[in-house]
């Protein structure tokens, strides 16, 4: 048994909480017994539930894997993830899925639900067995080609009525391939100046908008993944002002970081550190991004958390892989860009970096309100502080963050996974 001595709740007043059994046994004042760990007026979060993490493995175990990735999202106030397919093999048969689902079960230090692959090999040709890897002991409810886009119309309409049959969701990445083709950064006047082949938002939104209405006319579930764009954010709003079953996400980074960082920058320019798909966009985007997050427009905050190996990051521009890391950096860059500019409390946060990720990965045990016989699972977090982003520090494998130097707000002081703690004073347990 273990009491947290002084926590705020989605940062109301203070109260303690005991902890039995891997569920909050009772919440009051001057609780005592048992182990006993100051929560030094922390905010008490649910535990954060991520829907789009790369975990690399298995097949590029140097960039990062279930073990080192689940570390990093622990710290990261993170007690689930959810693993992207293009692992190498594809996540795309219940093999592939059982095998990344009994790792996480092994190694990790939060829960690791895989996502499986819409087509087989992300090759965009067949669709994989969706069904077994839904009936198999990982049981994905999450369908991606992430890192591709599930270009074909055929395909993408099959894959959202194959997924009714077990309460799935397929989570497109929206990119039309021949409008991408070669393409570097945001299109717009930098890449202009810059001479980068552009990567324009119609690119983006020409795909959202198809999937919108192939969702409402299979009348199943879609999820946009990292919405990057001002339009997309119009398209949404739209689709949803219909009533359809249709969800968004945005990341940490395109809440706060602009494409002219790629042009000038405290690490210089061209520095691939910037490199990202959907890349960095303009300062309207952003401002758009982040009023769509604050009214429910975009349901969720994922991170796309991408390691990649020094090799592969410090090259040239064109031959950089696109990614950031971002698990233990999320919840202060949304400090930083939706808390401390008033947009969202920490009622806000809540839903959307855990209880609306956890519904819409059909979890169970996750996502759920902090209260008397909830799992304990929970994020104290303290938002006074101030942390110097230090990548050699980073739980996880790989050191690819846009922040590194920066002072960010706020710090994960404490995770617990049903009751069992995975962080304590900001450290792994
Ligand atoms: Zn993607």
């Amino acid at each position: 048994m273990i009491v947290v001595k002084n926590v705020r709740i989605l940062g109301g007043e203070p109260a303690d909480l005991r902890i039995d059994q891997g569920v909050i046994a009772e919440i009051g004042q001057g609780l005592s017994g048992g182990e006993e760990i100051d929560g030094g007026g922390a905010v008490a979060l649910p535990g954060l539930v991520d829907l789009h993490t790369h975990l690399r493995e298995p097949g590029r175990e140097d960039a990062e894997t279930v073990q080192t990735g689940t570390r990093s999202a622990a710290r990261g106030g993170y007690t689930a993830v959810h693993a992207m397919a293009n692992t190498s093999p594809v996540a795309d048969t219940a093999g592939v899925v059982e095998q990344v689902w009994r790792l996480g079960r092994e190694f990790g230090h939060c829960d690791v639900h895989p996502v499986g692959a819409v087509t087989v090999g992300l090759e965009g040709r067949q669709l994989a067995e969706l069904g077994a890897m839904a009936d198999s002991a990982a049981r994905v409810r999450v369908f991606s080609d992430d890192g591709r886009c599930v270009d074909d119309a055929v395909l993408m309409r099959r894959a959202l009525e194959y997924v009714k049959a077990f309460d799935g969701v397929v989570a497109q990445h929206a990119q039309e391939p021949r409008l991408t083709q070669g393409a570097q950064m945001n299109e717009g006047v930098v890449s202009g100046r810059l001479g980068l082949t552009g990567w324009p938002a119609v690119a983006e939104e020409a795909i959202i908008a198809r999937d919108c209405l192939l969702a409402a006319h299979v009348g199943s579930r879609l999820h946009v993944c990292h919405v990057s764009t001002a339009g997309s954010v119009e398209i949404l709003r739209w689709a949803k002002s219909k009533g359809w079953d249709v969800t968004a996400e945005v990341t940490p980074h395109h809440l706060l970081l602009t494409d002219d960082l790629v042009e000038d920058s405290p690490v210089g320019a061209y520095n691939p550190i910037y490199k990202v798909n959907p890349p960095l966009r303009t300062r309207a985007d952003v401002e758009a991004l982040r009023a769509a997050l604050a009214d429910g427009t975009i349901d969720i905050v994922a991170t796309d958390h991408a390691p990649h190996p020094v090799e592969d990051k410090e090259t040239e521009w064109s031959a950089a892989a696109m990614g950031m890391v971002g698990l233990e950096t999320a919840l202060s860059v949304v400090q930083e860009s939706m808390v401390e500019t008033g947009l969202l409390d920490w009622a806000g946060v809540a839903q959307r970096m855990s209880v609306v990720p956890a519904r819409i990965g059909r979890l169970t045990g996750q996502g759920q309100p902090l209260e008397e016989g909830a799992p304990a699972n929970i994020t104290l977090y303290d938002p006074s502080a101030r942390t110097l982003v230090d990548p050699s520090a980073f739980a996880s494998k790989s050191r690819n963050t846009p922040y590194e130097g920066m002072t960010l707000p706020g710090r994960v002081v404490a995770t617990f996974l049903r009751g069992r703690p995975t962080v304590l004073e900001g450290k792994l347990v």
